[in-house]
């Protein structure tokens, strides 16, 4: 079997703080049938050491970036693992990227520089014996392996491709670093690593992957232009002729209404009934003559809940209710959680929760994602499956995955949720609008979830298009 070697800062289940998580975590299983076997590289934060259920070290580091490492290989939760044991780097409570003060861990540079160095190492090298076809890094976390690897293999006989899940996060660095990062200065240079003064490892690994993906054909248009390249657009259009996007799939398995261990299982949109009752109480809150809305994020610029806080009035009117579970950024938490005290209708939860998540989209009539920019997002996804329409701003993956309520979706009944473009807020307002016209209309919201949960949203189309880069990037045998 043909093998890849996934490099990434996080995998659901052990690890997860967004859809990178999910993605890393689904594409093992949704290759295998491809014939492409996944093992992950993931670092060994105590959150991953503790599932180790019979680890086996495969790597020795002596010197692993500031202390020693260990590289171990176990199967977890149905997914091939290697972990970069380096307590060092990785072995410290709280968020696996922030500090107790907020800010980027200060070795942050380090501690993933050394994930991506041990990723080449091994893709170079080979697994226990097994030879690397590709080596497939994930966003800036895993963006220098490809150099490392250029640098240090005597040929290119592994494939490199690497996948952004988000343009906003470069993995700045200061050039003093560059030593502790195992970066020769000759490499510091505007063509590669350098960009307005600053090492940027992933621009490194956008210059030397040999193919790059994005992960829905929307944004991958999108990474061309100034609005959303984030200064990266120029050297992306560079490699315009190796970009590629692939839609994210979900997990049909955990995200199943029919067998959610989580709610109270249904297969037609008549069954969100009970969940909906429970979810209403969940969060405190009276039924209404509108919709029940929610909203699970990050709390977050990108993700627009700022411009919902200014369209709460509507949902008032309108008697509709809204739910919201995220946590990020103080200022959005606390204008949230005011919010919530003073609009009628509006009930918050501020913290993270897998399986309150899952609750929510199924008790809910529809679900809110009002982003200034999305790569692809999954919850409008879980929102289909799960017959909870999606309103949803007109960008990136959220363009590809939702049919907009237009005259012309409407009369061929093939509309599956609300699009609002430009995202701000009078659009929003107009968007929450129609929602509840809709939602008012009763049949038509009805055939609406039906369409949706008839939408197929796993892995089905995406893995054959992944099989496809990755057999692009083998060397011939
Ligand atoms: P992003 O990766 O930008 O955060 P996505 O929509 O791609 O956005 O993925 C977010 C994932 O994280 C989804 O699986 C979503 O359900 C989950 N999620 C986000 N916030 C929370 C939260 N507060 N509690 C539980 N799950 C959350």
């Amino acid at each position: 079997m043909n093998t890849v070697l996934s490099v990434a800062s996080e995998v659901a289940p052990l690890i997860k703080t967004g859809g990178l998580a999910d993605v890393v975590g689904a594409l093992p299983a949704a290759m295998k049938p491809e014939g492409w076997r996944l093992i992950t590289l993931v670092p060994g934060y105590p959150q991953v050491m503790e599932r180790l259920e019979n680890p086996r070290r495969v790597r020795r580091e002596r010197y692993c970036f500031g202390g020693p490492g260990n590289v171990l290989a176990d199967e977890v939760a149905g997914l091939e693992l290697l972990v970069l044991e380096a307590p060092h780097l990785y072995d410290r409570p709280g968020s696996i990227y922030l500090g107790a003060d907020g800010l980027d861990w200060p070795d942050n540079p380090e501690r993933f520089a050394a994930l991506s160095w041990v990723a080449a190492r091994l893709a170079a090298n080979g697994i226990d014996g097994i030879d690397v076809d590709v080596l497939h890094a994930h966003d800036w976390q895993g963006a220098l392996a490809p150099l490392y690897l250029q640098e240090m293999a005597a040929d290119d006989a592994v494939g490199t491709l690497l996948t952004v899940h988000n343009i906003a996060f470069h993995g700045w660095a200061e050039p003093a670093k560059l030593r502790a990062m195992r970066l020769p200065r000759a490499l510091y240079t505007h063509e590669l690593l350098e960009y307005h003064g600053r090492v940027n490892a992933l621009k490194a690994g956008l210059v030397t992957a040999n193919r790059i993906s994005t992960v829905s054909p929307t944004y991958a248009r999108e990474l061309l232009t100034p609005e959303y390249g984030m200064g990266l657009d120029g050297v992306i259009r560079t490699r315009e002729a190796d970009l590629t996007g692939i839609l994210n799939g979900i997990d049909e398995v955990a995200w199943d209404p029919a067998k959610d261990p989580a709610i109270t299982p249904y297969k037609s949109p008549r069954g969100k009934a009970k969940n909906k009752t429970a979810l209403l109480k969940e969060f405190d809150l009276k039924p209404g003559k509108g919709p029940l809305c929610v909203v699970i994020s990050r709390l977050t610029e990108q993700k627009g809940l700022d411009l919902l806080l200014q369209c709460l009035h509507v949902l008032a009117e309108r008697d509709a209710r809204l739910a919201l579970l995220g946590t990020g950024e103080a200022w959005l938490e606390e204008a949230w959680r005011k919010a919530a005290a003073e609009v009628p209708g509006v009930a918050v939860k501020i913290g993270y929760d897998e399986a309150l998540s899952h609750r929510m989209i199924a008790g809910a009539d529809a679900i809110l994602i009002p982003s200034r920019f999305e790569p692809c997002g999954l919850t409008q996804l879980y929102g289909l499956r799960y017959g909870t329409m999606p309103l949803v701003a007109d960008t990136g993956g959220l363009s590809d995955t939702v049919i907009d309520a237009n005259v012309a979706a409407l009369s061929m009944g093939v509309a599956t949720g609300i699009k609002f473009n430009p995202v701000a807020a009078p659009q929003l307002r107009e968007a929450l609008n129609r929602l509840c016209d809709i939602y008012d209309s009763d049949d038509g919201f009805v055939t609406m979830q039906k369409n949706g949960m008839a939408q197929p949203v796993g892995w089905a189309a995406s893995a054959p298009r992944y099989a496809a880069l990755y057999e692009s990037l083998r060397c011939p045998d």
